[in-house]
């Protein structure tokens, strides 16, 4: 180690499946940094192995990231390099790493990507749907009326929209989407990805759920959601959005609630929705 030198903080993706994804650079930086900063060392340890590479590890998870960080720092200070994976994919995507990242930032010390496996953008690259605008939304809530709620404020989005989601969900998921956006909307399940079970399945929402009602067995491994934005047409028809928002919120809120968030989301007037809500509770 020389005085005055600081180390680099490099973000390094790994498989979301298949070895033969790793990348030959994500190999030579984590044989060469001083220090590995993994989500799991348990799970990282097979990974190492199979490339060869005997570098210490030391855990860096969604628990302990903030007291992690102040050793990650402390090490860069002092010249070392360390490098950051996750359990599979990107670093920071839906996994630990960023108030490591915002932190040696704000510090001015070197962080550098080593891209490669990344499973929302494995699944938008063969989904068939559009890829010139996109918004990767992460985990839906896991509870039926929060999850509604995330779902109704991205209703007038046209750009694809893609999620993460657990298997025991997608069905709820898909019910939720489909409730919320219209059984019409086009999605696909893109899952298993590089894996040998690989599947990516595309249709009209209600025909997924058809199908994954049908195949119970399906709906294992691991999933991205992906739907497709509203018809520019169709989120500039702003007569009729209100009222469907409203219909939406009401099935899981009282009144007062539901006029409150649709006007939030929409733009119309509080009073007038509430009104209109009070109108189709018959009160
Ligand atoms: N950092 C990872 C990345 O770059 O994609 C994501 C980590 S997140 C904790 C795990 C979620 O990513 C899974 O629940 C699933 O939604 C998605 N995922 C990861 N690997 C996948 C795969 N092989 N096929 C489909 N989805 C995958």
């Amino acid at each position: 180690m020389q005085d005055n030198k600081i180390g680099t903080l490099y973000v390094v993706a790994t498989p979301i499946g298949n070895l033969q994804d790793m990348t030959m650079r994500a190999v030579s930086v984590l044989k060469m940094v001083d220090k590995i900063a993994a989500e799991d060392t348990r799970h990282a340890a097979p990974l190492l192995k199979h490339f060869s590479i005997d570098k210490p590890t030391l855990s860096l998870h969604e628990f302990n990231e903030r007291e992690r960080l102040a050793i990650i720092i402390d090490l860069l200070e002092e010249g070392e390099s360390v490098a950051l994976i996750s359990d599979a994919g990107t670093p920071l995507i839906s996994d630990p790493g960023f108030h490591v990242v915002r932190e040696a930032k704000a510090r001015g010390l070197p962080v550098t990507p080593i891209p490669g496996s990344c499973a929302l953008i494995a699944a938008l690259s063969v989904a068939g749907l559009p890829t010139d605008r996109f918004t990767f939304e992460g985990f839906l809530p896991p509870k039926t009326e929060a999850r509604k709620n995330r779902l109704t404020q991205l209703l007038h989005e046209n750009r694809t929209l893609i999620f993460y989601e657990a298997p025991h969900r997608l069905l709820s998921a898909l019910q939720s989407m489909a409730e919320v956006f219209g059984p019409e909307r086009k999605a696909v399940v893109a899952r298993e990805l590089t894996k040998i079970h690989e599947s990516v399945l595309s249709d009209e929402l209600s025909g997924l759920i058809n199908y994954y009602e049908a195949h119970p067995h399906q709906q294992k491994g691991e999933i991205v959601i992906l739907v497709q934005g509203i018809d520019e047409e169709q989120s500039e028809s702003k007569e009729v959005i209100p009222e469907q928002v409203l219909d939406i919120l009401l099935e899981e809120l009282p009144v007062k609630q539901a006029a409150a968030l649709a006007s939030k989301i929409t733009g119309e007037r509080k009073n007038v929705l509430y009104e209109m809500a009070l109108a189709k509770k018959g009160k």
